[in-house]
């Protein structure tokens, strides 16, 4: 059942906005930075913040994916997420990569797609961007760019919808 609404369309968008603009700031502009999304939303988020920041910039930035299997549906099982596929068709030695995921949990997803990055190059620098952090971390990870952080218990679920896919965008958290 739903819960809440966290987030609405336009909240989303307004989020991205500023996470575009939190990015530029911290690296001085879009000179340096790639943003690599984590498969199946983040790479959609990283899309739109791409092109945000050809927006605001006028930039297009190195866009990659990586593919870090298994959806954990399940979060009684412990199994550790695997990088499945790489999509990075360009240099990161020397750039900042912004990983950009849809909602960040135990940090296991990213503690994952960081050694999926050092085994393809060495970036000075890898932050983080997230839509929603909901908490529950189980590793020493944290996002330095955060849409909206959701509070959650661990048998709620958050649900993230996305126009490119859903047909409508909406952040939404579930009771189980
Ligand atoms: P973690 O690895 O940090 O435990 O979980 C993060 C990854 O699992 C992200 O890639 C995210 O897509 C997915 N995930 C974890 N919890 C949720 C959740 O409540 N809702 C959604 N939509 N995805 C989640
Ligand atoms: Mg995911």
């Amino acid at each position: 059942t739903v819960k809440s609404v966290c987030m609405d369309a336009d909240e989303i968008e307004r989020s991205l906005t500023r996470i575009a603009h939190q990015i530029l700031e911290a690296n001085h502009g879009a000179s340096n930075i790639a943003l690599v999304g984590i498969l199946t939303r983040g790479d959609l988020l990283a899309h739109r913040l791409a092109s945000k920041i050809k927006q605001i910039e006028g930039t297009d930035v190195p866009l990659g994916a990586l593919d870090i299997s298994f959806y954990r549906d399940d979060f009684a099982t412990h199994l550790s997420p695997e990088v499945h596929s790489t999509d990075i068709r360009f240099d990161i030695d020397g750039l900042t990569v912004v990983l950009v995921d849809d909602v960040l949990f135990t940090g296991r997803t990213i503690r994952a797609a960081l050694d999926a990055l050092s085994d393809f190059g060495r970036p000075s620098c890898v932050q983080l961007a997230v839509l929603v952090d909901r908490g529950h971390r189980e590793l020493p990870i944290r996002a330095d760019f955060v849409g909206k952080n959701v509070p959650s218990s661990s048998h709620e679920n958050v649900r993230l919808f996305l126009e490119e896919v859903d047909g409508v965008s909406a952040v939404e958290v579930l009771e189980m």
